[in-house]
């Protein structure tokens, strides 16, 4: 698939990604370079921080380690950030976890933790950033649900209720947000093939007694499309939400599905 973006599309921009060691961070981040952007990438895991960092060509990225259900870890990863390229005009939420399981068996642990780190650090952390947005009246905010935060998904529950919590606080800030010249948008993407994709399908073969190969070919064939979607897909609609082209479009949730929304 070609780049279909050029590097102007985000000159000037500084946008802050979380989850960029995962999937659809990580091509985010790039797309996010290629697009003119400087980038401030964090995840967990230092090696793939770096990786990406050497990949996108090192100057216009800059790396934090960080537990983001940590509040100190969110404070000094925003004011760092702020330090080394300047105020923060786009910030994409993609850090998140699955998991979880049928609800007579979902432990206290898993439903806690989902809903700690998919909603309530993604709101905490987007308090920090939108301060600053607000000061200087511009910015986009982009925030990962998924097409399980738009109706239930079989064993995912908790998944799927933070996620339903992620897209009622999209379009609830949106609101308010919009009022300072803040754009906010969620995307709700259906299966992609990144790793926690790939987690989710082999769960549900598990759940069925189903190998990985016979739940994903059935997956593939649930899909109006007949395959998975690319993290390098979603990234692109990321960075045309974070653009100026995409001025009006306000609390959306933008679905990127292959056509499963509809099934
Ligand atoms: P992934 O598992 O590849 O990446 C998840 C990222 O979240 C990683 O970078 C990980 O380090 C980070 N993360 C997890 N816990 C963290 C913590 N405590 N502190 C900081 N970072 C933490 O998953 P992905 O497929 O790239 O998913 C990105 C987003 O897209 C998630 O919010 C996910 O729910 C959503 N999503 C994924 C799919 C899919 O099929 N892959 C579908 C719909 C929505």
């Amino acid at each position: 698939m070609n780049f279909p973006f050029h590097d102007k599309t985000l000159e000037g921009q500084h946008i802050l990604i979380t989850g960029a060691t995962g999937g659809i961070g990580y091509a985010a981040a790039k797309a996010a370079v290629a697009a003119g952007a400087r980038v401030t990438i964090t995840g967990r895991n230092e090696e793939k921080l770096s990786e990406l960092k050497q990949e996108c060509g090192g100057g216009d990225v800059f790396a934090v380690r960080a537990d983001l259900s940590k509040p100190q870890a969110r404070d000094q990863l925003v004011e760092a950030a702020a330090n080394e390229f300047g105020p923060i005009t786009g910030l994409l939420n993609s850090a998140g976890i699955g998991g979880g399981d049928i609800v007579e068996n979902l432990s206290e642990e898993d439903l806690r933790g989902i809903m700690e780190l998919n909603y309530f650090s993604l709101v905490e952390l987007t308090q920090l950033v939108y301060k600053g947005m607000k000061d200087k009246e511009k910015g986009s905010i982009v925030n990962i649900a998924s097409l399980s935060g738009l109706r239930g998904t079989h064993g995912n529950s908790a998944y799927s209720a933070s996620k339903f919590a992620v897209v009622g606080f999209t379009q609830a800030f949106a609101l308010e947000a919009i009022e300072h010249g803040v754009r906010v948008n969620a995307v709700c993407p259906g299966y992609v093939d990144t790793e926690m994709g790939r987690n989710a399908i082999k769960s549900k073969g598990e759940r069925n007694g189903r190998s990985y190969e016979e739940q994903l070919k059935l997956a593939k064939e649930s899909i109006p499309s007949g395959r998975l979607t690319s993290p390098e897909e979603v990234a692109n609609t990321i960075v045309y939400l974070l653009s100026d082209a995409a001025e009006n479009i306000v609390g959306e949730s933008v679905k990127i599905s292959g056509g499963s929304v509809m099934r």
